[in-house]
């Protein structure tokens, strides 16, 4: 979405908002063109302090890297090419991709992993991608970003053929119990979006947010997607930004019988832990 930049601000701005960071934010898409440093004001008013900015190909990964750069301890990027890329990971972009993911702004490999439901590129180039990165991650010790869609018992078996030498986190989080047991056995981090908001599709989340330790919840917007359904008041833009992310934090913490403060720290210590973040 392109005309979002006259939206109504989003209502933020707790004094007291608990520290969150968001390890998932595509904020080198083009729907924040026009207004990206206000997105970065709106977050930092809300509380979200750090921000991961996810690289979903080479292109994005450089822009991400950017950012980075522009806002120095804030901003990290990842490094990676997402499912529906993977045909464009040839030898040479693979080349490219590994000095941009050895860059010191890059704090995690991916988004890398599989996504059967649409199969932008054939599963084979999936796999193959998913391999290369995972081995990418490997060799300059970073963790890895992972996306899955439809495509489980693929991404374990592969995942497990690499383990257990990386560590990362199942980004955007929407399965079941079984699969999110899978992960937490590989070693995950499980990273939960707005999905957990949406009453006709996340409501089987919140059962599974007390099984998930502490130290492995991480939260994320993955903006400008999945905007949290119950926000309220609901936004003029369907455009979704990290001054959301307390509104994640809110369904999560009481899905786990937690306040927003506890689930904040730890939340927050698990991401400055895995990505190795500085603090502020
Ligand atoms: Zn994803």
């Amino acid at each position: 979405m392109r005309n979002d930049s006259t939206a109504t601000a989003p209502a933020t701005a707790s004094v007291a908002a608990p520290a969150l960071i968001d390890i998932g934010i595509n904020l080198a898409h083009d729907s924040y063109d026009a207004d990206r440093d206000e997105v970065l004001a709106r977050a930092c008013n809300a509380g979200v302090i750090q921000m991961m900015v996810t690289g979903s190909t080479a292109a994005s990964t450089a822009q991400s890297i950017a950012l980075a750069r522009a806002h120095p301890g804030r901003l990290f990027a990842t490094a990676g090419v997402h499912p529906h890329y993977a045909s464009e990971l040839t030898g040479e972009s693979l080349a490219e991709l590994t000095a941009l993911a050895r860059q010191s702004e890059v704090v995690a490999v991916g988004e890398c992993g599989l996504d059967y439901c649409r199969n932008f590129s054939p599963r084979a180039a999936q796999q193959q991608a998913f391999h290369r990165q995972l081995e990418l991650a490997l060799q300059i010790g970073k963790p890895v970003f992972l996306h899955q869609r439809d495509a489980h018992a693929d991404f374990i078996a592969i995942l497990r053929e690499h383990a257990p030498r990386w560590q990362g986190v199942a980004h955007c989080f929407t399965g079941d119990a079984h699969e999110l047991d899978c992960y937490l056995e590989l070693g995950l981090a499980i990273g939960i979006t707005g999905w957990i908001c949406d009453e006709r599709r996340g409501a089987h989340l919140a059962p599974l947010m007390p099984r998930v330790p502490a130290q492995r919840l991480l939260l994320e917007t993955d903006g400008p997607y999945l905007l949290p359904r119950n926000l309220n008041p609901r936004p003029a833009s369907r455009r979704n930004e990290p001054a959301y992310l307390p509104q994640v934090a809110a369904v999560v913490a009481r899905a786990r019988g937690e306040s927003l403060e506890s689930l904040a720290r730890s939340s927050t210590a698990a991401a400055r832990a895995l990505f190795r973040l500085p603090t502020l």
